[in-house]
């Protein structure tokens, strides 16, 4: 299909729908492209530098690095939840990441309904969810009846339709190229 003649319009000359208040808003970064979870933090560096309560969930990433941005983040006031942070993995009938994405989970839920923080990042939570490892009717659900102040974003590729659904605003990154493709790691202070 190709673009209407609006869509092809920069945005400050397009039609303006009236205009319309909301509480809160549902972000989501995704795509196979990198800045996902970049993106997220820069979120959160507007919301701190506003005064806001910043919360941060990471379903995926592995608690015995810590990265750049969670040390900051921390340092600036931001509640931070990842693995080996409060989250167990004491099940005898879970795979180690199921239980600790579960866990996360848990953690999660509570966040997002206690309407403590002004924004809350779930970061990675499309992984667990597409694993199966989550229930993401569940997950979503409890996205779209958060604390009505509470705005979120979620990250990681291939987010949901429902998810995308309820999103206000979704931004998916398009992988042009990737030095991990042509063999160049993961650097400290660009990756994590
Ligand atoms: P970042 O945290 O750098 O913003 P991301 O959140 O978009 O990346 P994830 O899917 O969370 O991407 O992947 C986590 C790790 O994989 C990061 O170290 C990231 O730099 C790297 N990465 C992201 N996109 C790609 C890609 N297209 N090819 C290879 N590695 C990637
Ligand atoms: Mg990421």
């Amino acid at each position: 299909m190709s673009p209407t003649r609006t869509e092809a319009l920069p945005s400050h000359d397009r039609p303006r729908p009236p205009r319309r208040h909301v509480p809160s808003v549902v972000l989501v970064n995704t795509g196979d492209g990198k800045g996902k979870s970049t993106a997220a933090f820069g979120t959160v560096m507007r919301a701190v530098a506003r005064g806001w309560r910043v919360g941060v969930v990471q379903f995926m990433k592995s608690g015995r690095y810590r990265t750049g941005e969670e040390q900051v983040a921390r340092d600036l006031g931001v509640d931070w939840w990842t693995i080996g942070d409060g989250f167990t993995w004491e099940s005898d009938d879970l795979g180690r990441s199921e239980a600790i994405a579960r866990s996360a989970w848990e953690q999660a839920a509570h966040v997002l309904a206690a309407g403590e923080h002004d924004v809350v990042v779930l970061d990675e939570v499309t992984y667990p969810v597409n694993y199966g490892w989550l229930d993401g009717h569940e997950v979503w659900a409890a996205v779209r009846d958060r604390a009505p102040a509470t705005n979120v974003v979620c990250t990681g590729r291939n987010a949901p339709e429902e998810l995308i659904a309820l999103a206000d605003t979704v931004t998916e990154m398009r992988n042009v190229k990737h030095a991990y493709q042509t063999g160049v790691r993961a650097r400290r202070g660009i990756d994590f």
